[in-house]
């Protein structure tokens, strides 16, 4: 074959578009019962917006974008993630002028230049949600609690949600410290990625995915210890309102995320069903992005999950099926009435498939039941001189007798289409 897709991308085809669009429909519902609004961002952004957001040493900005420049001489990225296009379109638009919690949600794709493999993509798809204005933990509790409903409401079960706080601007830089005491002493075992982050932002170096890196770290000081008195109560808070919600959780204190902006609140939802690739979605606080992007000081928290590790997940009852009726014609007489007749439930709401022309009874039999087909009817000479015709159920055999009338046709079908 000539052409094919680039490696690491996928094209979704409709059998499992129905999938995708059960994912997609509970999570506007739920969205919706917590005030989330859509909004939609270009793909395309100025590269520096992702450099000083997710971070330079960070895997994203170091070895993952599709950074190129265009015609006009700009480089420009395809974006990576969602968040920090969200809060340029934040700043850009003033969005910090309406009440707060200002809430929004997105849907859509983004692109990093990984190591394909299972669940991982080179472009893949997230649904995200943001909440701007708040600090208040409640809030923190709340959106990990709506994701948790969108999870299950999706059909996901045997989750692990796993939470800890990495600290602010204020505790921070005594962490940085004790980690870059720790690490100072074993930096030969370090890859040299992580020997330059050692220099730069030693935090990265808990990120790293080198097998040596990570026996290597092992006993580094954890940052819970480390929080200041502000993001102690904030994280304690956060669990006890967790708990009031009964929604369960973990602390993890090893979790670490690999975008700089996050500050407090960090979590990571997880599927052992998944293998290596085990977080279906992840999240955290950002209070200090907005400052950093030219907007007034606004704290703000998002997450987002990534639909190529939820549909694998969800179970094999919600695949594609076909068409309401398929309407069989044995003569040309019949195929007009039913091109007619197909119309006229279709205006109706029903989905209705006839072949176009006359064919024996057995091959349309057969494409009716390849296309999954719910229901069949039959016309031929006797059936529309009678002005009667029998509509088959292909699920459990049944037949039920009707006059040639599109308004029975829509009695008996939405009866069974109810079952
Ligand atoms: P990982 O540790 O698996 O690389 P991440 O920390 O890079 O994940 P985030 O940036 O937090 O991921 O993105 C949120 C979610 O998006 C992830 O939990 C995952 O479900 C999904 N995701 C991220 N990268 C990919 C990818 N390359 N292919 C498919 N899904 C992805
Ligand atoms: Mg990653």
């Amino acid at each position: 074959m000539k052409y094919k897709t680039l490696k690491g991308l996928q094209d979704i085809l409709p059998p499992e578009i129905r999938a995708w669009q059960h994912i997609e429909a509970t999570a506007r519902d739920i969205f919706r019962a917590y005030g989330y609004q859509e909004i939609r961002l270009p793909i395309l952004e100025s590269t520096d917006i992702f450099i000083r957001s997710i971070g330079e040493t960070s895997d994203i900005v170091e070895k993952e974008m599709y950074t190129f420049q265009d015609k006009g001489g700009r480089s420009v990225t395809l974006r990576p993630e969602g968040t920090a296009s969200f809060v340029r379109a934040y700043v850009e638009h003033h969005l910090h002028n309406n009440p707060a919690p200002q809430k929004f949600y997105y849907m859509g794709p983004m692109f990093r230049y990984e190591r394909p493999q299972a669940y991982r993509y080179r472009q893949f798809y997230q649904i995200g949600a943001e909440a701007m204005g708040i600090e208040d933990p409640r809030l923190d509790a709340e959106i990990i609690s709506m994701l948790a409903r969108i999870l299950h409401g999706i059909g996901l079960e045997g989750l692990n949600f796993e939470l800890t706080s990495i600290g602010c601007k204020g505790c921070r830089p005594a962490y940085r410290e004790a980690l870059r005491d720790f690490l100072g002493d074993r930096l030969s075992s370090f890859c040299s990625d992580c020997q330059r982050r050692y220099e730069l932002n030693p935090l990265r170096i808990l990120d790293c995915k080198v097998p040596e890196c990570i026996t290597a770290r092992k006993g580094s000081p954890p940052v819970l210890h480390y929080l200041c008195a502000e993001c102690k109560t904030h994280f304690d808070s956060l669990k006890h309102n967790l708990d009031l919600l009964k929604v369960p959780h973990t602390v993890n204190p090893n979790l670490v995320r690999g975008l700089d902006y996050y500050t407090k609140t960090a979590f990571e939802v997880t599927s052992e069903s998944l293998g290596s690739q085990k977080a279906v979605a992840a999240g955290g606080r950002y209070d200090g992005l907005v400052d950093e992007f030219g907007g007034p000081p606004t704290p703000g928290i998002g997450f987002a999950m990534g639909m190529e590790r939820i549909i694998p997940l969800l179970k094999s009852s919600d695949t594609a099926s076909g068409p309401e009726l398929f309407i069989c014609p044995l003569n040309q007489e019949a195929a007009e009435k039913a091109f007619l007749i197909a119309e006229e439930l279709r205006t109706r709401g029903l989905w209705v498939e006839s072949n176009y022309e006359s064919a024996s009874l057995k091959s349309q039999m057969r494409k009716a039941n390849r296309i999954s087909a719910e229901n069949v009817v039959v016309f031929g000479g006797d059936e529309l001189k009678n002005k009667q015709v029998v509509i088959k159920n292909m699920i459990d055999k049944s037949e039920v007798s009707v006059n040639l009338v599109v308004d029975e046709f829509i009695k008996i079908l939405r009866k069974i289409g109810s079952r």
